[in-house]
């Protein structure tokens, strides 16, 4: 049978009067694109070159056209491995980039890249060479001395190429150290992918087209350090001086930094090199979702709709932090300035993320609660931002006052704040420490800042989970304290993560779980009427099927992947007990 003999189903066709209500116009969850994105269609059938005032596009790709349904369905064997929903342009200043060639929906797979290589993350604890499970010595490779888990693991083909290596130097390593990490792992990529010259021509073509920004990279701090932990060890340790030279070895560097992912392991975290995944454009406000499948290929969805014609956009750097933190991150690793909507804007599309309460304005002038009307929200007074974001030496100045606050002083005190709340995360606190330090800074930042988020994030969970702090003891002002926290930081993350992230499944869920809690008390104890409580039920509903949907994208073998199999079966319960109270859920 034409068109389902193998793998996907044929797409619908679209006519070209269907297609017109799809211009490439500027949209808001990604730039569009400045230039034409699609060249101008050819309406000649791709089966058999006729034309035809019927003629109807692939609705997969929306790129070729077909004369009737049957040369579509026809052709579907053979089209369908290059069908997909984006292409490839080319931009003189941001370079390759990929455009949507159709209007995509949340949700809808974008690709699944097999990675070029996986390897442990360059500064990692000691892992083992085939399963990355941590290891703790007690087994090590008969031939190289690395520990492993077990001859299993010892004799995988990936550990070949490092193992080869240490081995044919004669002198095995000794690892002493674990549980922390070790500068030895540095080399095993780089020696992995180096490999591939001679193992994998396709691969190691693929390897050498990424960008590496070796020019820029070798006045970095980071050069000069990798020359010691890599490029000496790789050229004298493992002897390699007349196979390699030592610009391929800084050329493989560069491409690391620049294209690994981190994927995040039940134990340990390991990293891949994807080819097409890296042309995925970088956005604060990213219009994808990455996760990784069971054989670790990189597997994109829109995470919004994303319109014909915008930019396929991913965030390469912590979406909780501060724009001056971001910038400085992409700049330093990835070597570019971000001029995503959100950097560019001092408000951060009304989140106020890195703003700071002004030290001139009276107290009763600041705002500190998060301003949200009626899901509406509302500009802070009394807040300083920066002038001109993506300027580290802009002044700073309050939208009330006016009056200037001084640059460096901020990203002084920011950057002390910060240390004290990434060690107060270390040391996984307790509600009284988390609130403690809630108080203590949140008359200096406002309730959104990154840092303060930050911590919100790690106390929402809190309550409802520590000892003494479970769910169904948990007092009314603490559900509340869960709820308010709850909303905060979902409100933010519907700006900056919107649609199919992994911080909006997990916060939907304990907003879920305060709402439903704190209904079932004031409905049992009869503090508020059927009619208020059946509201509240459906808005506890409400967040757990989004979070549900949100989390079906996540694999099972990760927390969130769990989480969502968790709220898929409280629906369940929930249209069950919402049925007995003779509350509808539609
Ligand atoms: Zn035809
Ligand atoms: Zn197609
Ligand atoms: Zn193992
Ligand atoms: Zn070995
Ligand atoms: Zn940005
Ligand atoms: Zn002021």
């Amino acid at each position: 049978m034409p068109g389902t003999s193998s793998g996907r189903p044929l797409p619908d066709g679209i006519s070209l009067q269907e297609m017109m209500k799809s211009p490439s116009l500027p949209c808001s969850n990604g730039d569009a694109s400045t230039e034409s994105a699609d060249d101008a269609p050819s309406v000649a059938c791709k089966e058999c070159g006729g034309t035809s005032k019927a003629a109807r596009a692939c609705g997969g790709c929306w790129q070729v056209w077909y004369c009737s349904k049957a040369h579509q369905a026809s052709a579907w064997d053979k089209h369908q491995r290059e069908c997909k929903s984006w292409k490839v342009a080319k931009h003189s200043e941001l370079g390759r980039y990929m455009v949507a060639t159709r209007d995509i929906a949340a949700g809808d797979l974008i690709m699944a890249d097999a990675p070029i290589l996986i390897g442990p993350k360059q500064i990692t604890e000691p892992v083992c060479l085939a399963c990355y499970r941590p290891v703790d010595g007690s087994y090590k490779c008969k031939k190289c001395g690395f520990p492993m888990c077990d001859s299993d693991c010892q004799d995988a083909d990936t550990h070949q190429p490092e193992c080869e290596a240490v081995s044919g130097s004669g002198r095995p390593v000794h690892v002493t150290l674990f549980g922390e990490n070790n500068p030895l792992y540095e080399c095993i990529t780089v020696v992995r992918l180096l490999a591939l010259r001679d193992n994998d021509t396709i691969l190691w073509r693929r390897l050498m087209a990424l960008e590496s920004h070796e020019e820029r990279r070798s006045r970095t701090e980071a050069a000069a350090i990798t020359q010691r932990t890599v490029v000496d060890i790789i050229m004298e340790r493992m002897q390699q001086v007349d196979k390699y030279d030592e610009d391929l070895i800084k050329k493989i560097l560069g491409i690391i930094d620049t294209n690994a992912y981190e994927i995040r392991l039940p134990d340990s975290s390991i990293q891949g090199i994807y080819s097409q995944a890296s042309m995925l454009e970088h956005s604060c406000i990213p219009n994808t979702h990455r996760t990784f499948d069971a054989d670790l290929n990189l597997v994109v969805r829109a995470a919004v709709p994303i319109k014909r014609g915008c930019h396929l956009t991913s965030c390469y750097t912590e979406v909780l932090a501060t724009t001056t933190v971001r910038q400085e991150h992409l700049l330093t690793s990835k070597f570019f300035t971000c001029c995503c909507p959100r950097c560019v804007d001092p408000t951060e599309l009304g989140t106020y993320c890195s703003a700071i309460l002004c030290p001139s304005c009276p107290i009763e002038k600041k705002s500190k609660k998060p301003l949200v009307v009626k899901d509406k929200k509302v500009v802070p007074t009394g807040v300083a931002i920066a002038d001109d974001p993506l300027s580290p030496s802009s002044i700073w100045r309050c939208n009330t006052c006016d009056n200037p606050v001084d640059a460096d002083y901020i990203v002084r005190m920011t950057a002390v704040v910060n240390e004290e709340a990434e060690e107060l995360e270390s040391t996984n606190p307790n509600i009284k420490m988390c609130e403690t330090f809630l108080e203590k800074w949140s008359t200096t930042f406002y309730c959104n800042h990154t840092i303060l988020l930050n911590i919100k994030y790690v106390l929402l969970h809190l309550y409802g989970s520590e000892a003494g702090y479970e769910l169904a003891d948990l007092s009314p002002i603490h559900l509340l304290r869960k709820e308010g926290l709850c909303r905060q930081v979902l409100s933010v993350a519907d700006a900056i993560v919107p649609g199919i992230s992994r911080l909006r499944g997990s916060v939907l869920y304990e907003l879920y779980q305060s709402i439903f809690y704190k209904t079932i008390s004031m409905y049992q104890s009869k503090v508020i009427p059927n009619e208020i409580a059946k509201k509240l039920a459906k808005e506890a509903y409400d967040a757990l099927v989004e979070c549900a949907r949100v989390l079906s994208f996540e694999p099972p073998v990760q927390p969130e992947g769990q989480l969502g199999i968790e709220a898929r079966g409280e629906i369940k319960q929930m249209i069950k007990w919402m049925k007995e109270e003779g509350w509808k859920t539609a």
